[in-house]
């Protein structure tokens, strides 16, 4: 099969915020630089998010998760980067070739250098029932609702209280879905408290040290059985939805594809690529940023682009070691403001723990 091969100087697979800020670092650097986005909208996580972000100001920290994304496309866009939606990249071959699922046709692409900012994937566990129509991730519920103006169900039981469970319980209440209540196997609650502060206001019951049993129904979920983490009491919940929103995984399938070395950290998610503070990997001209080098927010994600397109544009002879270095030194002093509060510091412990390994 005779594919139509391009070249480019830097190729970003992922349009959210660490592969729209990775770009622009590149662009304005002067790298010719092409990023590349399954959606047909750039902002990855970001344009599904209609609340008010938390974080700091520098990173839009007020704004509501879609006006930043389409600001930072905007910049993107004006500083010259190669924007191309729906475009989903299927491979990334030994050779250093990405291949590409476009609107005009399946295409490869071989960069000189690539920035993996390809974002996460929700985790799931199996339970009786799992499988019914009405089970599905937190994530997929935000996008049904915030995209597409649909509800996923008028009664939801959601599974899990970290900012995402807490956040997208919100927002299907805002929608006009009745949110029956927050279930959690942890013994407190994982979010911030200002969003269960809103969660509660609404009068929303959270229930912790209590898990998932199964869920019931013919053809779709009706009930769902969730018993007390002790083994007693057991507990049925008549509800049309189950959102599971029980953590993130980092998305490495094309790192692994390419042959990059993975580590397992527990704080970030499981699996990632290996990576350097400059967002290296082991394979030369390789570079990760945002979710899929560690789990964390979108801020962070910002800041490891920025870092990952530095340094990019440094190694392909576009950015002088000195300006580089400058640059690099901003974004890890920012990187270190972001992960110095109490949720940041095991995620801290764990890269550092990562670049040594
Ligand atoms: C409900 C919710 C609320 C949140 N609220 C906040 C908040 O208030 N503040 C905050 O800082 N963070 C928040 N976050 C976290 C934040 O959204 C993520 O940390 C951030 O979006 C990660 O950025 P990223 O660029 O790494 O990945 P993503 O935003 O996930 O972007 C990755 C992009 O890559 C694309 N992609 C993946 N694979 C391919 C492929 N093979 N080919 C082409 N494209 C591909 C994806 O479709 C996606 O568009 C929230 C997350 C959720 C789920």
């Amino acid at each position: 099969m005779n594919l139509p091969l391009e070249t480019a100087d830097l190729v970003v697979v992922g349009a959210g915020p660490a592969g729209l800020c990775a770009s622009l670092e590149a662009v304005r650097a002067g790298v010719h630089t092409v990023l590349l986005d399954e959606n047909s909208r750039a902002g990855g996580q970001l344009f599904k998010q209609v609340h008010r972000f938390f974080g700091s100001r520098h990173h839009g920290a007020g704004k509501r998760g879609f006006v930043i994304a389409d600001q930072l496309a905007g910049e993107c866009r004006q500083a010259g980067v190669e924007v191309r939606l729906s475009s989903t990249v299927l491979g990334f071959f030994q050779g250093g070739e990405l291949m590409v699922d476009a609107p005009g046709g399946v295409y490869l692409v071989r960069p000189r250098a690539v920035v993996i900012a390809t974002g996460a994937s929700e985790r799931c566990v199996a339970f009786p029932g799992w499988t019914l129509p009405g089970v599905m991730g937190a994530g997929a519920a935000q996008t049904l609702v915030n995209v597409y103006g649909v509800l996923p169900g008028r009664r939801v039981l959601m599974a899990g209280s970290g900012n995402v469970g807490l956040i997208v319980s919100y927002q299907l209440l805002q929608a006009g879905a009745e949110v029956v209540g927050i279930i959690d196997i942890a013994d407190r609650v994982g979010g911030y408290e200002v969003h269960l502060e809103r969660v509660a206001r609404e009068g929303v019951p959270v229930y912790l040290n209590h898990r998932i049993l199964a869920a019931e129904g013919t053809g779709s979920v009706e009930s769902v059985l969730v018993g007390d983490a002790g083994g007693g009491k057991a507990y049925r919940f008549e509800v049309d939805c189950l959102c599971l929103a029980l953590g993130l995984s980092p998305l490495v399938e094309l790192a692994a594809m390419r042959g990059c070395r993975m580590v397992y950290r527990e704080e970030l998610g499981g699996f990632l690529p290996w990576h350097d503070a400059w967002m290296r990997t082991d394979r030369p001209g390789v570079f990760v940023a945002g979710d899929a080098a560690g789990i964390e927010e979108a801020s962070v994600a910002m800041e490891e682009g920025r870092m990952a397109g530095i340094t990019a544009a440094e190694e392909l002879g576009l950015l002088s070691g000195g300006r580089a270095g400058a640059k690099r030194k901003a974004v890890q002093r920012r990187l270190e403001g972001l992960r110095g509060g109490p949720y940041g510091t095991g995620k801290l412990a764990a890269k550092v723990s990562i670049h040594g390994d």
